[in-house]
C-alpha cells in the first residue's frame, strides 16, 4: 500500500485503502475463490510454513480480498492491525480468546448486544472467566467492579436501544490505571462517526453485518488494534480455531466501506430529522436520540461523535397494545430486529430483543411497553415518517 493514505481522509480510505493492484490491472477489488495457494518449490512451501518468509499459505490463515477489507478497515479506525471475522460475534469471541485466560475477569456494560451478554455470562464462565455488569454510563460503578485480574473492559455506545452512552475518554484512563484493556463495539457508529482508539480504547470491534456492509447481504466481523494483540494474539486464534471471513463476503463489505461516508451521514440527518419530529407528536411520550438537545449525554455525543447515527427509540402512551398498533400499522418499514441497512427497520424491543428478560430487569434497564426502536434507513424522510403516522395518529 502506498505512503500517500497517511494524510488521507476517511472517505478516501473508504473508497482506496488496502487495494493492491494484481498484473491485470483490474479497476475494482477482485475475489479470490480460492482455499490454497501454490509455492514455486518445495524450500519456498517450507520457508512460508515456518514463517521465515511472508506469503498466502491456505484461506484460513490469509486471503488476498480478506486482506484487502482487513486493511481498509484498519485504516478508517486509524489501527496497525484487523482481523476479519465470519461474523460480528465471531471477533468478540476470538477477542476473548486471543486475550483472556481461567481466573480472569471482566467488566461488561449491561446495555450490550443481547448475545454478547449471553457469551460472557455462559460461555465465558464455562471455562474460568468472570463477568460483570455494570451500568453504562456509570463511571463509578465501573471503577468499582474493577478487581486486580480484570483484564478487560466491555462496552457499546451509544448503547442499543436507549441510546445511552459511555465515556470512552474516561473508561479508557480508568482501565489502563488498573491495568486493564478497553474494548469498545463500535457496530452502531462505524469510524466514520466515532474513533475509539484515538480517544484510548485498546481493540475496536465490528458487526460488519450491520452498517459496514449497509445494505443487509452478508454476515461479517473484524478486530481492529494494534500488531501485537490483534495482528498476533486475535491472529493466531482465527488462524487455529477457524471463524474467518469468506473472500466473497470481504468484497460485498469492500464495496460496501466505499459509500460508508455519505450512508452514515444520511442516516444521521434522516434519524435527526425523524428523532425531532416524534418528540412533536402528542402521543410520542419521551424520544431516546443522542443528537436532540433534550438527550441527557448530548454534550459527550459531540464531543466523540462526528455525527448522531441512525437509531432512534421513543415511548408512545398506551405501553405494549399501542407500540404494537404502531409497528403493524405500518406498510413499508420493515418487522425486524436487524439494524444498519438503507432500509428502515421497527422492532418492539420488550418482546424481541429484550423479551428474555424478567419484568425486574425491563424497569431496571428502562426497557418500556411502550418503547419502540427504529434503525432509520435511507428511504426519504417524508415517507418514513408517513408511514410511522398511520399509527400514531390513532393512539
Ligand atoms: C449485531 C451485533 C453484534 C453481533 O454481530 P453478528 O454479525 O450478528 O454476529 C455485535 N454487536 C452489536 C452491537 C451488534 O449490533
Amino acid at each position: 500500500m502506498s505512503n500517500e493514505i497517511d494524510g488521507w481522509g476517511p472517505a478516501t480510505l473508504a473508497v482506496r485503502a488496502g487495494q493492491e493492484r494484481t498484473q491485470e490491472g483490474e479497476h475494482s477489488e477482485p475475489i479470490f475463490t480460492t482455499s490454497s495457494f501454490v509455492f514455486g518449490s518445495a524450500a519456498e512451501a517450507a520457508a512460508r510454513f515456518g514463517g521465515d518468509e511472508p506469503g498466502n499459505i491456505y484461506s484460513r490463515f490469509t486471503n488476498p480480498t480478506v486482506r484487502t477489507f482487513e486493511q481498509r478497515l484498519a485504516a478508517l479506525e486509524g489501527g496497525e492491525s484487523c482481523v476479519a471475522t465470519a461474523t460480528g460475534m465471531a471477533a468478540i469471541m476470538a477477542t476473548c480468546l486471543g486475550l483472556l485466560e481461567a481466573g480472569d475477569h471482566v467488566v461488561c456494560s449491561r446495555s450490550v448486544f443481547g448475545t454478547t451478554t449471553v457469551m460472557f455470562s455462559k460461555y465465558l464462565a464455562k471455562f474460568g472467566v468472570e463477568t460483570d455488569f455494570v451500568s453504562l454510563s456509570g463511571l463509578d460503578a465501573w471503577e468499582q467492579a474493577i478487581r486486580p485480574n480484570t483484564k478487560l473492559l466491555f462496552l457499546e455506545t451509544p448503547s442499543n436501544p436507549l441510546t445511552e452512552m459511555g465515556d470512552i475518554t474516561a473508561l479508557s484512563q480508568l482501565a489502563h490505571a488498573r491495568g486493564a484493556l478497553l474494548v469498545v463495539d463500535n457496530c452502531f457508529c462505524t469510524p466514520v462517526l466515532q474513533k475509539p482508539l484515538e480517544l484510548g480504547a485498546d481493540i475496536v470491534i465490528h458487526s460488519a453485518t450491520k452498517y459496514l456492509d449497509g445494505q443487509g447481504r452478508c454476515m461479517g466481523g473484524g478486530v481492529v488494534g494494534d500488531s501485537k494483540l490483534v495482528g498476533e494474539d486475535v491472529f493466531g486464534v482465527l488462524r487455529s480455531t477457524g471463524p474467518t471471513m469468506s473472500p466473497f463476503n470481504a468484497w460485498v463489505f469492500l464495496k460496501g466501506l466505499e459509500t460508508l461516508k455519505l450512508r452514515m451521514e444520511a442516516h444521521s440527518r434522516n434519524a435527526l430529522a425523524l428523532a425531532q419530529w416524534l418528540e412533536s407528536q402528542e402521543a410520542v411520550e419521551r424520544v431516546y436520540y443522542p443528537g436532540l438537545k433534550s438527550h441527557p449525554q448530548f454534550d459527550l455525543m459531540q464531543r466523540q461523535q462526528t455525527a448522531p447515527g441512525g437509531i432512534v427509540s421513543f415511548e408512545v402512551r398506551g405501553g405494549q397494545a399501542s407500540a404494537w398498533k404502531v409497528i403493524d400499522s405500518t406498510r413499508m418499514l420493515s418487522i425486524t430486529a436487524n439494524l444498519g441497512d438503507t432500509k428502515t427497520t421497527i422492532t418492539h424491543p420488550a418482546t424481541t430483543t429484550h423479551g428474555r428478560l424478567s419484568d425486574e430487569e425491563k424497569t431496571l434497564s428502562g426497557i418500556s411497553d411502550g418503547l419502540i426502536r427504529v434503525a432509520v434507513g435511507l428511504e426519504e424522510i417524508d415517507d418514513i415518517q408517513a408511514d410511522l403516522l398511520r399509527g400514531i395518529s390513532t393512539l
